[in-house]
């Protein structure tokens, strides 16, 4: 469904992605995992081409994103993306945030953009914050108000990349639930994260990436218990 093949990024003369290659199925979860600076948020970004790869391939159910003829609009449509920082509109309610790139972006009627927004906001678990301003908002709702904002252009990729880190730590479990609904409703996601316990639970693949390269990817329960790479080990060990 979503292919990473030999995908290499530069910035300057920097290189931050080395051949990066992993495949996801439709409704896998793949978590992406490494040290600062490994990449992680740069892979992400290739995928929806808010950063350009400039060699490999990227395919998304058999389409290749890389492609010059890719309409980029549209891709981002397709894909949704959670960010550290929820970048909510202050001046606009939960409900109006949600509401926005489906009436602006889909062409929803007003009244369809507001149902499908509460519908989403409900899926989240904040049917009783639809009127709520962000600053009325915790860290964890707000979080939360960005996942359904994502989810309101119906993607068929969602793109998480630290979605807790920002999060005081009292306030981590409810955005960790939340995503777990949607692995339960069978949405494929690719999330860069530190939750271990999170991609231990839910993950079909763990990748690690190291300096723009991956070290080593396989299910949790072999990366967390027998990683094959020294590499890998300690990495992990410095992070438990
Ligand atoms: P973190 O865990 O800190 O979020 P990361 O794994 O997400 O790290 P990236 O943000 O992808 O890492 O950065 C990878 C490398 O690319 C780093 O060396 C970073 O300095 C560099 N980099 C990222 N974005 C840019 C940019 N827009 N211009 C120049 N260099 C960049
Ligand atoms: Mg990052």
């Amino acid at each position: 469904f979503l292919r990473v093949s030999e995908v290499s990024k530069w910035y300057g003369d920097e290189q931050v992605l080395d051949e990066v290659s992993f495949g996801m199925d439709r409704g896998d979860v793949t978590v992406l995992i490494g040290p600062s600076g490994s990449g992680k948020s740069t892979m992400l970004r290739c995928v929806n081409r808010l950063a350009e790869a400039q060699e490999g391939s990227i395919t998304l159910d058999g389409e290749e994103v890389l492609s010059p003829d890719t309409d980029v609009d549209e891709l981002r449509r397709e894909v949704g993306m959670v960010f550290q920082s929820f970048n909510l509109f202050a001046h606009l309610t939960a409900v109006g945030n949600v509401a926005l790139g489906p009436r602006r972006v889909l062409g929803l009627s007003e009244d369809a953009a507001r149902d499908r927004a509460a519908d989403q906001l409900e899926r989240v678990g904040l049917a009783d914050q639809l009127d709520s301003y962000p600053a009325e908002l915790s860290g964890g709702q707000q979080q939360r108000v960005g996942i359904a904002r994502a989810l309101a252009m119906e993607p068929k990729l969602m793109l998480f990349d630290e979605p807790t880190s920002a999060l005081d730590p009292e306030l981590i479990g409810e955005v960790l639930e939340v995503m777990r609904g949607l692995v339960d409703d069978g949405m494929t996601m690719l999330v860069v994260t530190h939750e271990m316990s999170f991609a231990r639970a839910v993950a079909d693949e763990v990748v690690f990436l190291d300096d723009g390269r991956v070290v080593e990817r396989g299910p949790p329960e072999q990366l967390f218990e027998r990683p094959e790479r020294d590499r890998t080990a300690r990495f992990l060990d410095r992070i438990a």
